[in-house]
């Protein structure tokens, strides 16, 4: 693994080399929340929170998203742009394994490419999780807080360096272009990294046994643990909305005068809308139907499909539900039920 090292000190001249040659996208406020947006000019000091409230997932996979324009009438469309070259910068692991788990869905049946082109554009710079949250349970379901998968390079914060591990081709071009700002890494610095990333691991509180979950939750489709759950829920669709792994779209057309637009907007399955028929059949009639189907898809569906479980231990679902409802409760109280 071709390893180097990044000075703090040259953290400005780095990120204006990457923001010179790409889009640049990093962790800035929007109003009380936290998201990855365009390095503006008017950027104030860089921070990497250890968390953004809104994933990563929206650079790829936009919350609201033209797929064409047309005109009433008229018989030709026209779509976006071609996307430009594009870095994220201070993903964190669960986050980009997010995106590896999301590559799945959107390359399955048909690969679609206002996904896949941006995928391909993008740079994952992440950096690695060294004070993890009091919900995370990253290495509960495959990751940690160094995990590699869906990164081009690793950062881990030392004190005064970051250490650089490039890990694919796309990684090894950005190299190239900070080259100059880079020093050799030495064995005690990989030695540091590997300590650090060890205390991590310790500190991660939360954790749940996910062997036969996938099995186990067919079993328990009339459990009445379903109702127990759903009976708080207000249906608000947070947890799915900020989920880095959740993909759930709507097809809308909008209109402004002539002109229109067809767009692919952000939905949720914790909406009553959601498989609400035309017929006004609704297959998931209640919030016992709908908070059912979260998990199996995730645990259940998800692995049959994939061979993966659709959620990477991010904890946004427990921090941000306002009723305090607890995915890993959940996922207990399944293990506990089980016939
Ligand atoms: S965030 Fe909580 S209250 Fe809102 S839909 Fe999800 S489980 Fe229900
Ligand atoms: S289900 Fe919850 S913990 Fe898992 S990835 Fe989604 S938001 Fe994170």
């Amino acid at each position: 693994m071709d390893t180097k090292k990044l000075s703090k000190d040259k953290l400005g001249e780095f990120v204006a080399v990457l923001a010179k040659q790409n889009k640049l996208y990093i962790p800035q406020k929007e109003g009380e929340n936290l998201k990855f947006k365009p390095l503006s000019g008017d950027q104030e000091e860089l921070d990497f929170p250890r968390i953004t409230t809104v994933p990563p997932k929206d650079v790829f996979f936009p919350q609201t998203e033209t797929l064409y324009r047309f005109e009433q009438g008229g018989t030709d469309i026209s779509f976006p742009k071609e996307e430009e070259e594009a870095v994220v910068l201070g993903i964190r692991p669960c986050d980009a394994r997010a995106m590896a788990i999301m590559d799945s869905l959107f390359s399955w049946d048909i690969d679609d490419p206002y996904f896949l082109n941006k995928r391909e554009k993008t740079t994952l710079i992440g950096l690695a999780c060294l004070e993890p949250g009091v919900n995370c349970f990253c290495t509960s379901v495959g990751g940690g807080p160094a995990s590699t998968e869906g990164l081009d390079i690793l950062l881990t914060d030392l004190g005064e360096d970051y250490l650089l591990q490039v890990l694919t081709e796309k990684g090894g071009k950005i190299k190239l272009s900070v080259e100059e700002l880079l020093e050799e890494a030495a064995e005690d610095d990989l030695d540091t990294a590997e300590k650090l990333v060890k205390e991590a691991t310790s500190k991660i509180g939360r954790s749940i046994n996910t062997d036969g979950i996938q099995e186990k939750l067919p079993e328990l489709w009339e459990s009445p643990l379903w109702k127990n759950l759903s009976n708080s829920c207000l249906g608000c669709g947070i947890c799915t909305f900020l989920c880095p792994t959740c993909h759930c779209f709507d097809i809308q057309d909008e209109m402004e005068g002539l002109e229109g637009r067809r767009c692919r907007v952000w939905d949720s399955c914790m909406f009553e809308e959601y498989t609400l028929h035309a017929s006004g059949h609704n297959p998931r009639p209640s919030r016992r139907e709908r908070l059912r189907n979260r998990i199996n898809h995730k645990y259940s569906y998800f692995v049959q499909n994939f061979g993966k479980i659709a959620c990477v231990g991010c904890g946004r679902c427990i921090d941000l539900c306002p009723v305090n409802i607890d995915v890993l409760d959940i996922l207990s109280q399944v293990v506990k039920e089980a016939i």
